[in-house]
């Protein structure tokens, strides 16, 4: 079916023909691995369930690409979501928290969104998190370090030296926030509001550089709404930075280093379920943020590119919390269904799903699969039981950092992709493999 009404091909060097695509969406689940995805999956579907993107026809296995800042020969074989995102958005391997630029050089690299914007193509960005970000900024800026958000955040601290090199004062381009602003993206949907609602190296507001370079700048879900019949460009800042998740613990429930009895035994853990996160609010779901940068899109006289980032998997997975992280698995799942409906009526449309680097929760047996020995030993990190749909129970584990932040893990990640020009997503590709197909698949090349 979607093999029909995909207009002209492009001859590739064999003489066969690669499907032209007019559109691609392409999702980035921040810190889904296999893991990750089959945790949410259990709890939200059970044994027999499938998000909407597993059923894709194609699939392939990407390696995560980063290497040393100071020696960029040799790979470093964890990721973060920087590194992660200018492989994807570049198909340059450079360092962790680099955005953009070269690891060693600092040399900028254009990406898939500014290349499609050059071809005459609209482009977009939504995210839960600050869309200056990592992930997304890896798609629009170019710094040395992400933690360069707004003007701000470019000044040395005493534990970060920052980015006084991306200064305008020193022939930088500027903070993430600066150059979004400037981007000209006709599409910018996230959290981050605080890093735009600050006076840059001239004392003008970062906003009112956007409102300079025509951006019409929406706070709340209803504007959204009545902003999708204006045309021009959009910054929705749904949040002061990244948005609250759609999902908690059931009574604060979380993950949570075992308790021992006074003569050494574990005390198992009370399960629990997932609920509604109260304070989400009457923000935009992802899946809202989706449909409307679509809707805002379609026109596009030459089609366009859009990207759509679930954040907060990442997030909650340092935090040790299990339901955040499913709930914005399921988020994922959602917005990808807008998708793949936009797809049915418009089959020019590439959607792929995929991942910048793997996390830290497993599934582990409940109770240990040696329980009965006099000195069974049980997860040494923190465990979470959460209670199944069909009435069992799924222990977590999180055990990659005893006092802090729960790791990020260097596992391979998935990729699935349908639509014209997602066969050459198959076997094990490298992440900066995507930049390539979506350029093929586009014709930009
Ligand atoms: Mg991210
Ligand atoms: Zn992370």
């Amino acid at each position: 079916m979607l093999a029909l009404g995909l207009g002209a091909g492009v001859p590739s060097a064999a003489g066969q023909t690669t499907p032209r695509a007019r559109n691609v969406v392409l999702f980035i689940g921040d810190g889904v691995d296999d893991h990750q995805l089959t945790i949410a999956r259990n709890y939200l579907l059970g044994a027999d369930g499938e998000f909407v993107f597993e059923a894709f026809e194609h699939r392939a296995a990407a390696k995560v690409q980063t290497v040393l800042e100071r020696d960029p020969r040799v790979p470093v074989y964890v990721g973060d979501s920087a590194s992660g995102g200018t492989a994807i958005a570049a198909g340059v391997v450079t360092s962790r928290g680099r955005v953009a630029t070269r690891a060693g050089t600092g040399e900028p690299v254009s990406t898939i969104l500014e290349q499609a914007a050059a071809a005459g193509k609209r482009t977009g960005i939504v995210t839960t998190s600050s869309i200056s970000d990592a992930t997304p900024a890896s798609f629009a800026a170019h710094v040395r370090r992400r933690w360069c958000q707004g003007p701000r955040e470019m000044w040395p601290t005493p534990t970060d030296p920052r980015c006084p090199e991306d200064l305008k004062a020193n022939g930088g381009l500027g903070s993430i926030a600066e150059q979004l602003a400037g981007s000209g993206i006709d599409v910018l949907l996230g959290g981050g509001y605080r890093y735009f609602d600050q006076p840059d190296e001239d004392g003008v507001s970062v906003l009112r550089r956007a409102s300079d370079a025509g951006y019409r700048v929406v706070r709340d879900a209803a504007e959204l709404v009545e902003t999708s019949e204006v045309s021009g460009k959009l910054l929705g800042l749904f949040g002061d930075d990244t948005l609250p998740v759609e999902w908690v613990g059931e009574a604060g429930g979380r993950a949570r280093p075992l308790q021992l009895t006074e003569w050494g035994q574990v005390i198992a853990p009370q399960p629990f379920g997932c609920v509604a996160n109260p304070s989400f609010g009457t923000r935009p779901t992802l899946q809202a943020m989706t449909r409307a940068a679509l809707t805002r899109l379609e026109s596009a006289p030459d089609g366009f590119v859009l990207m759509v980032e679930s954040a907060s998997i990442d997030k909650q997975a340092h935090a040790g919390n299990p339901c955040g992280q499913i709930g914005e698995t399921r988020a994922l799942d959602e917005a990808v269904r807008t998708a793949v409906a936009f797809q049915e009526t418009h089959p020019d449309t590439l959607i792929l799903v995929s991942s910048d680097h793997g996390h830290s929760a497993q599934i582990v047996p409940w109770p240990s699969l040696f329980a009965s020995r006099q000195d069974a030993q049980y997860p040494p990190g923190k465990v979470a039981r959460l209670l199944t749909l069909e009435g069992g129970e799924m222990a977590v584990s999180y055990g990659t950092n005893t006092t802090y932040l729960e790791e990020h893990t260097g596992t391979q990640v998935p990729v699935y992709a349908q639509g014209p020009g997602a066969a050459a997503v198959r076997g094990l590709i490298r992440q900066s493999d995507l930049f390539g197909i979506v350029r093929r698949a586009l014709a930009l090349e």
